[in-house]
């Protein structure tokens, strides 16, 4: 079941008339679904319940700290790529023992606040990261649990900027190097090797490059066991797809079904890292209609949000459906739906055959739980949206809207 449902024409988030958020709360507006959460969550968890796993919610997807501490409280654990994730997971109650950090550009301070919280483990992407993290614990006293990511020089089948496993991409360690790093993390002080990693890439939908990964993983892991290299962890990342548009990608149940008929009777604890499955679609982004206009070639609308509050249209093409919070049952019209951004990039959908719109009327974007909020930016000075989480019929202000006095507050002493 759908928590943003239609009731006589009328859009509800949960219990709740999305127009009434809107009017109280402002354009634009991010409105999440309790509920969607904590059932996406369990789904997708549920998925695996045949083997030894963990979910590791992968924080960058949406890192409101109300989500967070809604998927906390579901048992999540998180994958984070920042010492500011970290804070955040941290602040939302989350165990430092379910934490897991990835990422390529891991910096000296960041490695120092994660080893001081005594996270699960690093997921490491070089050489000289391993190299770095080994004396910076030796210098503390500790012993840092690592992953390797390893490139399993999958194809998955995305769009190319979200592709992160073949040989091309800047992640983690090929094969050949990996054997060699995994050899000098037995040796180096400070670094216990505990488990094996990658992530190929996001919005799959399909399962058959997730096997193949998993393939190469495990037996690439099985190698270095026999080698006495004590994995503990086999961690296959995020990366699975939903639909946005005509995609039908594999249910969490069928994922979980196949990578655990994959994975029968091995000894290591599985790690999953999924972001958007479990967010994407448990967020919509609310905007108000301010014109229409038309121009020989094309009609607009122009919408009071833009590409600085959900840029997934601009920086991949990507579709989002977008529908009227009311259905006032006008004739359809093909529009690109753009906001007020002096770029050209400035799109929420192109060539979309919508029921005409007036100025002032609202309409919600959907699928933008993730990868909505987390990317956006202030640019041409526009405060960033406040955020909304509905659980049944009570709303609550995940975060309040940025105001002008935010805009410039960091920048007050030079004037003053
Ligand atoms: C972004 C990312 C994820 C989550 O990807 P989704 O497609 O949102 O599931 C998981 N792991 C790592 C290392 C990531 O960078």
């Amino acid at each position: 079941m759908n928590h943003f449902t239609y009731r006589q024409g009328e859009l509800f988030a949960e219990n709740i008339p999305v127009a009434d958020l809107a009017a109280r709360h402002g354009t634009p507006l991010y409105i999440y679904s309790a509920a969607t959460l904590r059932r996406h969550f369990e789904a997708f968890d549920s998925a695996f319940d045949g083997l030894p796993h963990l979910t590791c919610y992968s924080v960058k997807a949406n890192s409101n700290l109300c989500v967070l501490g809604l998927l906390a409280e579901c048992g999540a654990g998180m994958d984070i790529v920042s010492g500011g994730e970290l804070h955040r997971a941290l602040s939302a109650g989350v165990d430092p023992q379910k934490i897991v950090y990835s990422g390529v550009g891991k910096r000296p301070a960041e490695i120092e606040q994660a080893l001081a919280t005594g996270i699960l483990m690093f997921n490491v992407e070089s050489m000289g990261e391993l190299d770095r993290i080994s004396a910076i614990a030796s210098r503390m006293g500790k012993t840092a649990h690592i992953a390797l990511r390893i490139n399993p020089d999958v194809d998955p089948k995305t769009h190319p900027y979200i592709s992160t496993g073949m040989k091309k991409n800047k992640f983690g360690l090929d094969m050949d190097n990996s054997l060699r790093a995994y050899e000098r993390a037995m040796d180096l002080p400070g670094i216990e090797p505990v488990g094996i990693d990658c992530h190929i890439g996001s919005q799959l939908t399909s399962i058959e490059p997730f096997l193949e990964a998993l393939d190469k993983i495990v037996s690439f892991g099985d190698k270095l066991m026999a080698r006495g290299v004590p994995l503990r962890y086999l961690d296959l990342g995020g990366g699975l797809g939903i639909t946005y548009n005509e995609e039908e990608p594999p249910h969490p149940a069928q994922f979980g079904e196949a990578l655990s008929a994959a994975l029968e009777n091995h000894p290591m604890t599985l790690i999953l890292e999924p972001g958007r499955v479990i967010v994407g679609n448990a967020g919509i982004l609310v905007t108000e209609a301010t014109y229409t206009k038309s121009t020989p070639s094309k009609d607009f609308v122009i919408v009071d949000a833009a590409m600085n509050d959900l840029v997934r249209p601009a920086l991949y093409d990507s579709y989002h459906a977008i529908g009227e919070v009311k259905k006032h049952g006008r004739p359809e019209k093909n529009v690109d739906v753009v906001g007020p951004i002096c770029e050209s990039s400035d799109f929420l959908a192109r060539g979309r055959e919508l029921p005409e719109i007036e100025p002032g009327e609202l309409l919600a974007v959907f699928s933008a739980g993730a990868y909505g909020f987390t990317m956006s930016s202030n640019y041409n000075s526009r405060p960033r949206a406040a955020e909304i989480l509905v659980d049944g019929d009570v709303a609550v202000v995940a975060r309040k809207r940025e105001t002008y006095e935010d805009l410039i507050a960091l920048e007050r002493d030079c004037i003053e």
